[in-house]
């Protein structure tokens, strides 16, 4: 491999950030390799990533799947396989990788996030829920290894695009008075909470704009989408959630706006397509080609907006109090959410159990300041014990189990 090109490596390689991430690297073999590609259990879909784009490590986190990867590569391969975590850190933190794409869904995804911030790496964000979980500390190593944070989820990836930041990325508040950060409204925008509550994983996932992974659709259907990246936001701006409006745009095409204090408002436009802003992480400070379809303005027509119902979505007012209350709250919040998505994706819970269960989960479990990594994740742990047993319990009012 030439040397002359960037390094790069994809965690979560076989979900639907990492395909677009590897789509966009593939479009400038000439400047882009990858240096390693990392995934849960999904050995068919690595195995083609493998042949196609040949990395210097693949990792697999569950172990069988690393010994089928290593049996089902060909002799002479290129791809070393590796497995678990230490593989994960490995990918993220080697002296030879520029840049990693974050892209593992979930509170998995933090270990691995930090390595690659405390390696001083060019972190491209996709994790959200690593900086909902641990952003105190995040922000930290990003600042104390010289990393550069730039945001892939659509919306700070627009307000970075919309604001003034250094020559290592760091946004400057120059002039910023707000940050407007658009909301789709999911597929239930127009639903009652009565139609929420009988609503079916297949419908949640159902996403009108975007096509994405089932947990980050059910998190989109129930607003809790919105409630992390409303935490996001105030972490990588370094924001005051009094300075973050939450604005529904069912067209997701404004991806959120920067106001300032001469009353500008810049705004970043574009087709619903991952690849653009994964594109820019992956081209900053310049601009790659993407494969993204033109704006078609006149053929759209219109932009609405309008203010999102915190009453038939309870879940953006949860992740406002969680910042509000700071420490571990945000953590919480997110084990919770997840804990809860997972068992309403299984037919345990219905749609509507969820923001409850988040709701009873941050009154009941304690709040502590998250000065460590493992302090971060003993709160996670005892969240996820927590919203376990009250799925088990059934103490939601209206919790229906075995749903069919
Ligand atoms: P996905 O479910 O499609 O893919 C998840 C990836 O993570 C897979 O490669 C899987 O193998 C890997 N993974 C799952 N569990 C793991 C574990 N325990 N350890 C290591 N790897 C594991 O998810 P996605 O939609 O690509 O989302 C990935 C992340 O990006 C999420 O945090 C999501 O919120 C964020 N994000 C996604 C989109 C999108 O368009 N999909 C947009 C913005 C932000
Ligand atoms: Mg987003």
């Amino acid at each position: 491999m030439s040397k002359n090109r960037r390094m790069i490596s994809v965690l979560g390689s076989t979900g639907s950030v990492g395909l677009n991430t590897l789509d966009v690297i593939s479009r400038h073999g000439d400047s882009l390799a990858v240096f390693g590609l990392a995934a849960n259990s999904s050995v068919d879909i690595m195995l083609e990533q493998c042949r196609v784009h040949q990395p210097r490590f693949a990792v697999m986190v569950q172990e069988a799947a690393a010994q089928e990867l290593r049996q089902r590569l060909p002799d002479g391969s290129v791809t070393e396989v590796l497995q678990g975590a230490a593989g994960l850190n490995k990918i993220a933190a080697d002296d030879e990788v520029d840049a990693v794409m974050a892209a593992i869904v979930g509170s998995a995804g933090l270990p691995s996030t930090l390595a690659a911030a405390n390696a001083g790496k060019v972190l491209l964000l996709a994790n959200k829920e690593s900086l909902v979980m641990g952003g105190h500390l995040l922000m930290q190593a990003v600042r104390e290894h010289g990393a550069t944070l730039l945001p892939i989820d659509s919306e700070h990836n627009a307000i970075f695009q919309c604001m003034p930041v250094d020559t290592n990325g760091t946004p400057l508040h120059a002039g910023v008075s707000k940050v407007l950060l658009t909301a789709s409204g999911g597929p239930f925008r127009t639903w009652t909470s009565q139609q929420m509550a009988e609503a079916t994983p297949d419908q949640a996932c159902a996403h009108p704009n975007w096509s994405m992974g089932r947990k980050i659709s059910v998190d989109s259907a129930s607003l809790m989408n919105k409630g992390l990246e409303f935490i996001e936001a105030c972490w990588i701006f370094d924001l005051r959630p009094q300075q973050i409006e939450v604005v529904v745009h069912p067209q997701s095409i404004v991806h959120s706006m920067v106001q300032y204090v001469d009353g500008s408002v810049l705004a970043q436009l574009g087709n619903p397509d991952m690849r653009t802003p994964i594109a820019y992480g992956l081209g900053w400070p310049d601009r790659l080609e993407s494969g993204v379809e033109p704006l078609d303005l006149v053929a759209l027509g219109r932009l609405d907006f309008e203010s999102p119902d915190e009453g038939r979505f309870p879940c953006l007012r949860l992740a406002r109090e969680a910042v509000a209350t700071g420490g571990t709250a945000m953590a919480v919040c997110n084990a919770a959410n997840e804990v809860a998505v997972e068992a309403f994706l299984q037919k345990t819970i219905c749609f509507t159990d969820i923001p409850r269960l988040i709701e009873q989960t941050l009154e009941q479990v304690s709040i502590v300041e998250p000065t460590t990594l493992s302090v971060v994740e003993q709160a996670d742990r005892e969240a996820r014990q927590h919203t376990t047993q009250l799925i088990s319990d059934g103490a939601s009012p209206t919790m229906s189990r075995g749903r069919g």
